[in-house]
């Protein structure tokens, strides 16, 4: 195949009626990320990653003035002057409460990057389904002085257990320190038993080896070991989302991957705004093909 008949063959990137103002504006200094070098990110991500941010509640990092901004607000409510192509929804269970946030388009997603939405963390579960998630997010935090290979073998360790119960197991990294292993879920179980289970999950890694393996939030005990957090499962509580920039000094992504390319070199900040395009224009499919296809129900049983 030609260079020409590549080019013809990738799939015609989305547009988008936001206009954004001042694109130049830079978001990542050392890496010279502007706003509209977002929007292209975004661009080429959003075949891949729009179920995973479309129709959920949404948490936001915004920083309006970059990563080395002084402003960085974590929100999950509206706020004054917000765009119209980010919705304010009510949740079921807390009707007089705040709106929370939504976007249901590519429209949507450029309102963030207007807005200087630097991450993005939805909660897992659709808001056609409220109280059934559609997926566990196991998150492991590794503490500094944990080999990569260690993290690696953790996932693993996750993916293994996860399909002992009939599940399937997704992993990516965060653009941070760690690694997400994700499971689809068919929505049907809520939320309590969904954390309970996620929270078995994560006791019993760290009851079989106690000495690499922690399940307690409690950082003091964390000296050497991987904390799986399995707390991003509550309702209410979100997972930055697959694709989503970091607002730290990199420009890193959270990148979904397959399993044969988690390797060494591959570090937890390995992709970026820089080099995904790349990345995706070699991949064969989506590294995540299958995720919602492959999901299971949380099977009730006794733990
Ligand atoms: P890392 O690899 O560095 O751990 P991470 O995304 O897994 O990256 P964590 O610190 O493990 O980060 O998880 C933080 C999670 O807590 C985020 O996924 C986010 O959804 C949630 N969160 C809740 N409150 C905040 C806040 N104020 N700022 C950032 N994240 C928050
Ligand atoms: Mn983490
Ligand atoms: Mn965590």
């Amino acid at each position: 195949v030609t260079r020409e008949t590549e080019k013809t063959m990738a799939p015609a990137l989305p547009k988008s009626a936001v206009r954004l103002t001042h694109p130049d504006r830079i978001y990542w200094p050392d890496e010279g990320v502007t706003k509209e070098g977002l929007a292209n990110y975004y661009a080429q991500v959003w075949r891949f990653m729009a179920p995973f941010v479309v129709n959920r509640p949404l948490a936001l990092l915004r920083l309006p003035d970059g990563i080395n901004g002084r402003q960085r607000f974590f929100q999950k409510h509206a706020w004054k002057g917000m765009n119209s192509h980010i919705q304010e929804i009510t949740d079921p269970k807390d009707k007089q409460g705040e709106k929370l946030l939504r976007i249901t388009d590519f429209d949507g997603i450029m309102a963030l990057v207007q807005s200087a939405a630097l991450e993005i963390h939805p909660w897992g579960t659709t808001t056609g389904n409220w109280e059934k998630p559609d997926m566990i997010t196991m998150d492991l935090d590794p503490d500094d002085e944990v080999a990569w290979a260690d993290v690696i073998a953790a996932a693993y360790q996750l993916k293994e257990r996860l399909e002992a119960e009939g599940l399937a197991a997704f992993v990516k990294t965060s653009g941070g320190k760690g690694l997400h292993v994700v499971t689809p879920l068919t929505p049907k179980a809520g939320w309590a038993e969904v954390k309970g289970f996620a929270k078995w999950l994560a006791d019993s890694m760290s009851a079989d080896d106690p000495d690499r393996y922690l399940a307690t939030a409690t950082k003091a005990k964390r000296k050497g070991k991987i904390f799986i957090d399995y707390l991003r499962n509550g309702r209410g509580n979100t997972a930055v989302a697959p694709y989503s920039t970091r607002a730290r000094p990199g420009a890193a992504v959270s990148m979904p991957l397959e399993w044969s390319e988690l390797t060494a070199d591959v570090g937890p900040a390995y992709f970026t705004v820089d080099n995904t395009p790349t990345r995706l224009d070699a991949l064969p499919q989506d590294p995540w093909d299958g995720f919602f296809a492959a999901a299971k129900p949380l099977e009730k049983k006794k733990r």
